[in-house]
């Protein structure tokens, strides 16, 4: 669990409901020895200057490449997509092919819960905060989950993305899903 800001601990609570061990990692070493890494909602911008600072956006890149799996959700799936549109503050991990824009829905007081229907698991409450929007998806992307027309859930080999929050209610059948796809290979 990335711990740098935004809401791991509602994370954590599901992944642990699971009866998965949970750390929550704030450094490169961190990293070391994980199946996957799930990057929370929050505020994409100050993530992404946290994770520069002390080197885990180049760390999380090379993990990613030996094996271990990454969930985004809401700020997460912004910092993990391929290209954010319109934004010049910060660079994407750019890591699932994905071009999303943010805080599309509108404001704070636009924010909304919706019932989802998701590949495989049936209905999924989800709840976008200032959520993003994805735009588009490269043709290895699987689209999970859509909402209006646009993807809110899609999956890239071992990279789950939500444009929702998974982690703020009881259902933990997404992070089950993630936890799945972590440990194939383990
Ligand atoms: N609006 C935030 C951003 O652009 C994301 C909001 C969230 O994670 N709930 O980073």
């Amino acid at each position: 669990m990335l711990a740098l800001q935004g809401d791991f601990r509602e994370h954590r609570r599901q992944i642990e409901a699971l009866g998965v061990e949970c750390v929550e990692v704030r450094n490169p070493e961190e990293l070391e020895g994980l199946a996957g890494l799930i990057i929370p909602g929050g505020e994409s911008t100050t993530i992404s200057n946290l994770m520069k600072k002390c080197g885990l956006d180049k760390a999380i890149k090379r993990k990613h490449k030996a094996g271990m799996a990454l969930m985004g959700t809401c700020a997460g799936a912004i910092l993990l997509s391929k290209t954010v549109l319109n934004e010049k503050r910060f660079f994407p991990l750019g890591l699932i092919d994905v071009t999303i824009s943010r805080n599309s829905y509108g404001r704070q007081v636009d924010s909304f819960e919706a019932d989802l229907n998701v590949k495989g698991l049936g209905k999924v409450n989800g709840a976008f905060i200032r959520a993003p929007v994805i735009e588009g998806t490269g043709n290895n992307v699987e689209v999970l989950s859509s909402f209006n027309g646009k993807p809110v859930l899609v999956m890239q080999g071992k990279i789950l993305l939500a444009t929702f929050h998974t982690e703020l209610g009881a259902d933990t059948s997404i992070h089950r899903l993630f936890c799945s796809v972590a440990s194939d290979g383990f």
